[in-house]
């Protein structure tokens, strides 16, 4: 974007001056669609879904070998839904505002494997690709017991290939973590924000880690281009993948068997409201696409992202998507929330999916820590920062007036709502570097 253009786009978007301004903002978009006018954007539908849940059951009894931790579960990388009625309390009297239906959390910070919603696009395309290649080599048959996989003969035969991935760090730890136990030479390219512990332990499973003095963005394009001197190298695209989006997807069907078995009734007298922290995009874009796709327009979609980099907001708002970064409007895209650390939106997830999403909200990085500490204090439940953005969702909802009047929810169907924070990581990180967390939450 030409940068003399700043004027114009704030006279013509006041929200963005108010971006510029690091203000917790929020935005509901009055643009949006139903279901069924908006999935013909999305470019995928109910079959893709369908297959990408196929692969994981085939994956399983591999996983389950692979990973112990995942066999009670019988391989499948699923997270619990919990009641956090005691924060809902703290929440209320922190915000004065009374958050009417019940607040859940969705534990994909204890997702096992890397312990953050990384365990679910990360690990799918990886998992996806070793397929394929498999599968070109006469190894392997979609009827075969995908176990025989957990092999030196397949190890060696993944050894000929390498897997590179640009990352802020979780997705690198799903990447890395998955690729090196295959057997694949994995490189992962980490952005100056990423934390140590994370590049230790993925060093601990010999993988490359490649570091970068500058933010996500230029660790991306390092990958790729390291990747596109290697035929045998393949690059998992963060900012435009749609396999990794189809990962992430599947929770919308696995959510709605937790739901049915907890008896938590979603219809159009019994919103769904869900909270999902945003970096890229295609974490939140692809649970929020399975969402829709699970329980239709009775779920209402919001995206959350730190004040310092408020990417899919910009793009979205301004239709601009991944030619405008927060860099542009003069924002640094320094956060704690290293997660969501992210100065471009994806490409593909704000233009596929802007039509299904109900809004986008703004959190300091002071609050998300704060939040951290009460969530901790209250629930028991330790988080990273990242993880708390989507935690004031119910308050933005219920003081937005006119979002609710617009959407026809008045007090009735409020008292009947769920509100679902997705909490995204946090669940391998180490004691100590938790206890500066909950010092810097200020309780
Ligand atoms: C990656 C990540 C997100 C957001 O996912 P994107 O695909 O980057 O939008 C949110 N929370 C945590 C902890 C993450 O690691």
């Amino acid at each position: 974007m030409m940068t003399t253009n700043i004027d114009q786009l704030t006279e013509q978007y006041p929200l963005v001056k108010e971006l510029i301004e690091l203000k917790e903002i929020a935005w509901f978009n009055p643009s949006i669609t139903n279901l069924e006018e908006g999935l013909p954007y999305v470019g995928l539908g109910a079959e893709n879904i369908q297959d990408a849940s196929e692969r994981l059951k085939r994956f399983a009894p591999y996983l389950a070998k692979a990973f112990p931790e995942t066999a009670k579960t019988g391989g499948i990388i699923e997270s619990e839904v919990v009641s956090i009625s005691a924060m809902q309390d703290v929440i209320e009297r922190e915000y004065s505002t009374k958050i009417q239906g019940r607040l859940l959390l969705k534990k994909d910070s204890h997702l096992p494997i890397s312990g953050s919603i990384k365990a679910r696009g990360g690990i799918y395309e990886v998992l996806t690709h070793a397929e394929k290649l498999a599968m070109e080599a006469g190894l392997l048959t979609e009827s075969d017991d995908y176990s025989k996989l957990f092999n030196e003969e397949f190890r060696d035969f993944f050894k000929q290939f390498s897997v590179a991935v640009g990352s802020t760090g979780n997705l690198g730890m799903s990447i890395g973590i998955m690729s090196a136990k295959l057997g694949f030479s994995v490189s992962v390219h980490m952005s100056a924000d990423a934390r140590e512990w994370k590049k230790n332990k993925l060093r601990s499973h010999g993988v490359n880690v490649v570091e970068y003095e500058q933010d996500y963005g230029v660790a991306v394009a390092q990958g790729r281009k390291e990747a596109e001197n290697d035929p045998t190298c393949f690059f998992i695209d963060d900012e435009n993948s749609q396999t990794l989006f189809l990962g992430y997807s599947v929770a919308g069907e696995r959510l709605k068997k937790q739901f049915d078995e907890k008896g938590i009734l979603v219809d159009a007298q019994h919103p769904l409201f869900v909270y999902l922290p945003c970096g890229v995009g295609g974490g939140p874009g692809g649970v929020a696409f399975g969402l829709k796709m699970a329980f239709g327009d009775n779920v209402h979609c919001i995206f959350s992202e730190p004040t310092h980099s408020p990417c899919m907001v910009l793009g979205v708002h301004t239709g601009l998507h991944d030619e405008i970064s927060v860099q542009d409007i003069g924002i640094d895209n320094i956060t704690a929330a290293d997660g969501l650390a992210v100065g471009r939106a994806s490409g593909f997830v704000g233009r596929a999916m802007e039509r299904l999403l109900d809004g986008y909200f703004t959190v300091t990085d002071e609050r998300m820590y704060r939040l951290l500490g009460q969530l901790s204090e209250s629930e028991d439940i330790q988080l990273e920062p990242s993880a708390l953005a989507g935690m004031v969702g119910p308050v933005v909802v219920t003081n937005d007036g006119d979002y609710r009047k617009r959407m026809q929810f008045d007090d009735t169907i409020m008292s009947k709502a769920t509100h679902l924070v997705w909490a995204t990581g946090g669940g391998m990180v180490p004691e100590a570097e938790m206890s500066s967390y909950l010092e810097k939450s200020g309780l």
